[in-house]
């Protein structure tokens, strides 16, 4: 009973999903679990995996329902709600990628013409698939890390769309959000972060910016936003060296760039003094301003990777731009992270670099006893694929599989028997039960394709 009194301890949280879509239709189907169809507080219809697979269309009047071709008629909104710890949803919308997710899914029609999609998640839950859509690696603490920063986010930043109903959007406007966590390692490095958050110096929690790659210096927040955070201050950032993301180059021809300048911001680009600064431009350091004009403006501008360049004279009357870094350059920078983890360096200490005389917080309450139970039955998938390198790699969804055997199980305080041991044998690993079998440290490293961190567009995994 105890897992069961751990999972309502936590909070739901409301995402707005596609939100940079005009979704008009879209299908749904029961992956995993059991998920009744609710209009208000009625049941429409209850079913499982391929029973219930719905599509719903935005109309003038609400939002039009068929089950398995069958038309049920228009309702101002409808809920798939999930009746199991471990429910997965599948959505394909019309003219938009695929995507799963846990907990429940809220349809109403945002005009006649597109739907609005809410997914009422589980906190923890919503935040594992922020990881998974933010950072790519191979080490549990770079996700560990990652789960702090967009944990301590969210919680500040938990109204940022109360006025529309919601907590968040999915897109980089609030954090990226594209999928549910399916991968076992990600959601390790998340759980082990349960209850952790970053402070200042009195306590409160801090803004948590983040970027791909500082080019070897992070910046200022007053060279980037308007205000000064102490926390928040230019840091050398030799980490960020050598990754994929250290480095860029554009070449822009040399009449347009000075008449940008010209044109857009009425520098005197005739002057000698002002023309042979444009075209000489240089930063040893990171600066704010390049003949006044905010660096930040001319990177938008050119959509430039980071406002850390050098400019140059180049060949056939174009300038060089030679640029360091990708992103803001503002508090932490990931592949800075990832370098540092692969280093040994520790996860607290690696936040301390980037968010200066900030701290973590732990609250004892939710580090409690919510994931020690989990930990050590996701630490056991990861070992089991390390010690099996030919077979297929375990998903999150066979430890999501699991504990909702062992929740149902114990609600209905039924006795394991070798029934339920056959059911059990259609996953891809041992179940080694509720006895709290101790596994070995999942210190471990599971090899993934790397994909560039997500700073634009969306990641496919
Ligand atoms: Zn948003």
């Amino acid at each position: 009973m105890l897992l069961c009194a751990l999972w309502a301890q936590t909070e739901e949280v409301r995402v707005r999903l596609y939100s940079t879509n005009r979704v008009e239709v879209i299908s749904l189907s029961v992956d995993l679990g059991n998920y009744q169809l609710m209009v208000g507080d009625s049941v429409l219809e209850t079913g499982a995996s391929d029973e219930v697979a719905c599509q719903i269309r935005a109309s003038a009047k609400g939002v039009d329902l068929k089950i398995n071709s069958m038309d049920y008629g228009t309702f101002s909104s409808l809920r798939l709600h999930a009746l199991d710890t471990a429910c997965i949803l599948c959505l394909n919308p019309q003219g938009a990628k695929q995507r799963t997710y846990e907990g429940d899914v809220e349809l109403s029609a945002l005009n006649s013409t597109a739907l609005r999609i809410i997914n009422v998640v589980d906190f923890e839950t919503y935040i594992a698939g922020v990881v998974q859509s933010e950072i790519y690696g191979t080490l549990p603490d770079i996700f560990r890390i990652q789960a702090i920063i967009s944990r301590t986010w969210a919680l500040r930043n938990r109204n940022k769309h109360k006025s529309e109903g919601f907590n968040f959007c999915d897109q980089v406007h609030c954090q990226a959000y594209l999928n549910r966590c399916v991968r076992p390692d990600i959601m390790l490095g998340t759980l082990r972060s349960m209850g952790e958050t970053i402070v200042d110096a009195d306590g409160k929690l801090i803004e948590t910016p983040f970027h791909s790659n500082s080019g070897g210096q992070t910046a200022n927040s007053e060279d980037v936003w308007r205000a000064a955070l102490p926390y928040l201050r230019s840091t050398p950032d030799t980490f960020s060296y050598r990754m994929r993301q250290s480095q860029w180059t554009v070449v822009i021809p040399r009449d347009k760039w000075l008449s940008y300048f010209a044109n857009t911001h009425h520098l005197n680009v005739r002057n000698d003094s002002v023309r042979t600064k444009l075209l000489g431009f240089q930063q040893p350091e990171r600066q704010a301003r390049i003949c006044g004009v905010p660096l930040t403006r001319v990177r938008v501008d050119f959509k430039l990777k980071s406002t850390f360049f050098d400019v140059s004279e180049g060949v056939d009357g174009n300038v060089v731009l030679s640029g360091r870094g990708y992103g803001h350059g503002v508090g932490l920078s990931q592949e800075g992270t990832i370098r540092m983890v692969g280093l040994g360096y520790s996860y607290d200490s690696i936040i301390r670099h980037y968010y200066r005389g900030s701290r973590l917080q732990y609250d004892d309450e939710q580090t409690s006893l919510y994931a020690a139970g989990y930990i050590a039955q996701i630490e056991q998938i990861i070992a089991d694929d390390m010690a099996n390198p030919s077979k297929v790699r375990s998903k999150k969804d066979d430890w999501l599989g699991m504990l909702f055997r062992i929740r149902n199980r114990q609600l209905r305080e039924e006795e394991y028997d070798e029934k339920k041991a056959e059911l059990e044998k259609d996953w891809n690993y041992e179940f080694s039960g509720t006895n709290g079998t101790k596994s070995p440290s999942a210190a471990v490293a599971v090899p993934q394709k790397g994909t560039p961190p997500a700073e634009e567009g969306e990641y496919n995994w």
